[in-house]
């Protein structure tokens, strides 16, 4: 809801490929295809969108057609960076429907469809691989935690994943004590944009209407000083100390305006289709990055002879030993790898469990980057990576790094009332009259520094291309209530430690 609210905001002041099986025609040059290759199973795509079956601005078919358009002749000739590097999933995610999946233009030759929809209404979650709606609250009578249980439930029941979306969002949280989390959106939209921090103020307001939140819940607001995006982080670690593992997932959550795959989700599937992006969820291969064209992680552990990865659960002894990490960084050069571990916790002791910390912090120097990394570990204890980009391209002009820091300022402080500032700078990067009525974009007025409309959308308001330099700002990570000088490049699902 926020976001629609800013986009028609922003219209006032005035983001290929295929089932991962067949290829391109001319290979991409390496170094744009990275280490996550789809020969190994690795399919990027998009869990979080919505089109007009619940007030999103475009039909399906539009919607569809944006996905596949990032390997567009037009569009490669302008970003070369994405050959090779385009969707291979989608999931239309309407709110609290499935009639989108029976629309006449829900269909791809290029891109697998995931069946799914946005679960709820006072808080969301994404479920993937559901073809049957799933009822928020059935009996009518104000969503109760059993409405919830019991709708977790229905999705399992249906094979899919169910994710709690944006679930540190003020105005939309997920406070309540559910287990059974396939996957957390700890990523949705930029990073920093639409992410203001929930204080302890906003969840006793919560409480005084819904009951006690969850303790977990508690523990991620203690997070302090970044954004909701980065309590959600913590959320899911507290999820992972306490034995609930998930998978991360990320969502562009785009009702208009944006391209969907921004960020990303790679999911490591069995098979190139829907049940195998599902099956990926559901067995944590995955990690998120900032552009399907932007940062890979790979990471390896080695046990008795058995190689696992993200998001595994490896089995040790119960008096622990000593492992060694292979973590490798595709296509972040510049940017900064820090591994986060920590130790089991208790349901009793979640208030005051320390979590994660960084044990492992290290600039990562080139587009194929590796380092390895020997810790003790114990049954309960895990860990997962983290890689930030530089907020500011290096070898940016001063005017340019200008412009960044501005802007990032200006994304720091969205929230569902105060965008003003960010829609003013974004007004000096948009073309109005594209932007309000789409069928006037044309490639040919294409210009690096700014956003770039979308053929494909010649629906009411343009779709527009953000240019990498501008993403990063909509991804500014913050700290200490200020934005500091990296922006989020990809974050992996935790591996755990079992006995
Ligand atoms: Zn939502
Ligand atoms: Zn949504």
């Amino acid at each position: 809801m926020y976001r629609s609210l800013f986009l028609v905001a922003l219209a006032t002041m005035a983001c290929s490929k295929t089932n991962g099986d067949s290829g391109t025609d001319t290979e991409p040059p390496p170094s744009y295809v990275g280490i996550a290759l789809r020969t190994d199973g690795w399919l990027r795509g998009d869990l979080h969108m919505h089109t007009e079956y619940d007030g999103g601005f475009e039909t399906v078919e539009t919607n569809i057609a944006l996905g596949e358009s990032l390997e567009d002749p037009i569009f490669l000739e302008a970003h070369p960076e994405f050959t090779g590097n385009g969707l291979d999933y989608l999931a239309i995610t309407d709110h609290r429907t499935v009639e989108q999946q029976s629309d006449p233009g829900y269909h791809s030759d290029r891109l697998i469809l995931v069946n799914g929809e946005e679960f709820g209404s006072s808080g969301h979650a994404g479920a993937h691989g559901v073809s049957t709606h799933v009822e928020h609250d059935p009996d009518g009578d104000g969503t109760t935690l059993e409405d919830l249980v019991s709708a977790i439930d229905h999705v399992h029941e249906q094979g899919g994943t169910f994710s709690p979306n944006h679930p540190m969002l003020p105005d939309i949280p997920w406070p309540w004590d559910t287990d059974g989390h396939d996957g957390i959106e700890v990523w949705n939209s930029g990073w920093g944009l639409m992410s203001p921090e929930l204080t302890d103020e906003m969840l006793t307001d919560w409480e005084t209407s819904h009951g006690p939140a969850s303790p977990i819940y508690r523990r991620a607001v203690q997070t302090k000083g970044q954004n909701s995006s980065a309590q959600a982080l913590t959320w899911y670690e507290a999820h992972v100390a306490l034995g609930r593992h998930a998978a991360v997932i990320g969502g562009s959550d785009r009702h208009a305006i944006l391209l969907p795959g921004f960020p990303t989700t790679w999911v490591r599937a069995d098979t190139a289709d829907a049940a195998g992006v599902v099956g990926g969820i559901q067995q944590r291969h995955t990690f998120i990055s900032r552009t399907p064209a932007s940062a890979q992680l790979l990471v390896e552990v080695t046990v008795d002879g058995e190689t696992y990865e993200m998001g595994d659960e490896v089995p040790i002894s119960a008096s622990g030993t000593e492992v060694r990490i292979t973590v490798r960084v595709g296509r972040a050069t510049d940017g900064l790898l820090r591994l986060r571990a920590g130790s089991a916790a208790t349901e009793a002791d979640i208030l005051t469990a320390p979590l994660g910390s960084v044990v492992l912090e290290e600039d990562v120097d080139s587009a194929d980057f590796t380092v390895e990394h020997t810790m003790q570990v114990v049954p309960g204890d895990w860990v997962y990576p983290i890689v930030l980009e530089p907020l500011v391209v290096p070898g940016s002009d001063t005017d340019q790094a200008l412009r960044i820091y501005t802007l990032a300022e200006e994304v720091r402080k969205t929230n569902g009332e105060d965008f003003i500032g960010l829609a003013e700078i974004f007004a000096d990067l948009v073309d109005g009259e594209v932007l309000l009525d789409g069928s006037r974009c044309d490639p040919a007025d294409w210009k690096p520094e700014m956003m770039q409309c979308n053929p494909v959308d010649s629906e009411s308001l343009a779709t527009f291309y953000v240019p990498d330099y501008l993403d990063r700002a909509l991804n500014v990570v913050s700290e200490n209530g200020q934005i500091s000088d990296w922006c989020m490049g990809a974050v992996g699902s935790a591996i755990r430690f079992v006995e």
